[in-house]
């Protein structure tokens, strides 16, 4: 499947197939060398007046004083806020601050940044009900199109709505003079896609649940480019960080046609997840978002691997569910991610994820249906294949690399099925009583 991002966007909402109507939500993607320039006319084109430009010190360098330049050279008066920090928690203080310091005269938002930086001007935008741009500093993270903020809010790491962009500007000169390690975390943001596509599809064998055909393909042949340039992005070609940025606003798009997550993460997110909330909680060592999601992505095809040896024993499966305990279960929840582990106790009380008769009715489709699950797994690229493409991009493979704990990593396995109320890999092995099998296998500690 072959896709331009800026045409897709332009094709606005349609009816598709899947019977949804899709919508982008982002009016327009702009990527391409030397587009910055195109500012000016973006925030007139917006209704826009008077800026009010949000970035941290480093996003100042890296484009910021460039925007500056601009608007006064186009004659829009602006008000600049930079977080004093080079890399600003997105939390309590750090919204406050931001809308503390916000000039009320002002009518547009223009964000100057990736991660963090975005996720906060897209909540500004929402409380100040005004149009928002994204001027991209790095391809690290693919929340460029999408209305929802990651944030800790509480100590907990929680995605609110916020507003999405209504336009992204990505100028290839910036995104390739990113550092190389936040570039390395867009690849391992996209690489991650393999899992989430391969889980929506299982899912919807065993759950019944809503699965669009084109958004799926639409994030594979995004993937595709991405893998395809690999070699690129090593010596910081602009048409390799290109395709990784088309694939951060792609997903965005995606997960906005399909109106949930399952296009963008899966299982190999929530690897990522508990490192974060560890941090949050404990101090413990974290790395960039998509750098975790990428060794999450080879930590959650060797998991496939060992499923792929199994065959759902109904007997076993049903005994072993028939011996689970959720109050010792939301004990071990407790001893790894402390206060976090609080949410993640009411959530199940309306989610009844662990619900016994549900289980018995997923477990008949899921042996009736277990080569149509295999064939799926089948399509995941193999360990080696993931660990030469890491190579070739130069970023981390293991937990080791990035100072998380293996006893973080085997811990966090059995503790995705409890993120979100999504069936993933982990959730698929407690239906049949093997989670535990395959996490001394996989994971030895
Ligand atoms: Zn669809
Ligand atoms: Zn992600």
């Amino acid at each position: 499947m072959e896709f331009k991002i800026g045409d897709l966007i332009a094709r606005g909402e349609f009816l598709c197939a899947c019977g949804k109507v899709h919508r982008p939500k982002i009016k327009k993607a702009i990527i391409g060398e030397g587009v910055i320039s195109s500012l000016p006319d973006e925030i007139r084109e917006l209704g826009g007046t008077k800026a009010f430009v949000i970035c941290d010190p480093n996003t100042y360098k890296a484009a910021g004083e460039r925007v500056e330049k601009i608007l006064s050279d186009a004659k829009i008066p602006h008000t600049l806020y930079s977080f004093r920090e080079g890399h600003p928690e997105p939390d309590e203080k750090a919204v406050g601050s931001v809308i503390l310091h916000y000039d009320s005269s002002c009518d547009i938002i223009i964000g100057v940044g990736s991660g963090v930086v975005n996720d906060i001007g897209k909540i500004v935008a929402d409380v100040a009900h005004a149009p928002y741009i994204i001027v991209g500093t790095a391809p690290s993270m693919d929340g460029y199109a999408s209305g929802t903020s990651s944030v800790i809010r509480d100590n907990l790491k929680v995605s609110v709505n916020s507003h999405c962009p209504d336009v992204v500007i990505g100028d290839l000169d910036i995104l390739a003079d990113a550092p190389m390690h936040m570039i390395q975390s867009g690849m391992g943001d996209m690489i991650a896609k393999y899992i989430s596509i391969a889980e929506w599809k299982i899912s919807k064998i065993i759950n019944d649940e809503y699965f669009c055909d084109e958004t799926a393909n639409l994030i594979l042949a995004g993937l595709d480019k991405c893998v395809k340039s690999a070699r690129g992005i090593a010596r910081r070609d602009k048409e390799a960080v290109r395709a990784v940025m088309e694939g951060m606003v792609l997903s965005g798009v995606a997960a906005n046609y399909a109106g949930v997550s399952r296009p963008v993460s899966g299982m190999e997110h929530y690897f990522s997840h508990v490192w974060d909330m560890r941090m949050v909680e404990f101090g413990t060592t974290a790395d960039l978002h998509g750098i975790q999601c990428g060794i999450g992505t080879i930590d959650c095809v060797k998991v496939y691997d060992e499923i792929k040896k199994l065959v759902p024993d109904r007997e076993k499966a049903l005994a072993y569910v028939s011996a689970f305990d959720y109050e010792k279960w939301s004990e071990t929840l407790k001893k790894w991610l402390g206060h976090g582990a609080d949410q993640m106790i009411i959530n199940e009380q309306k989610e009844k994820k662990y619900d016994k008769a549900a289980h018995a009715a997923r477990l008949e489709k899921i042996i009736s249906h277990w080569d149509e699950i295999i064939a799926v797994i089948n399509e995941l690229p193999s360990v080696t294949e993931l660990e030469k493409l890491f190579d070739t991009i130069g970023a981390p493979k293991t937990v080791d690399e990035i100072g998380v704990s293996r006893e973080a990593e085997a811990a966090a396995f059995p503790i995705t099925k409890d993120i979100r109320d999504k069936y993933i890999g982990s959730r698929l092995l407690w239906d049949i009583g093997e989670l535990e099998n395959v996490q001394k296998i996989v994971f030895p500690v």
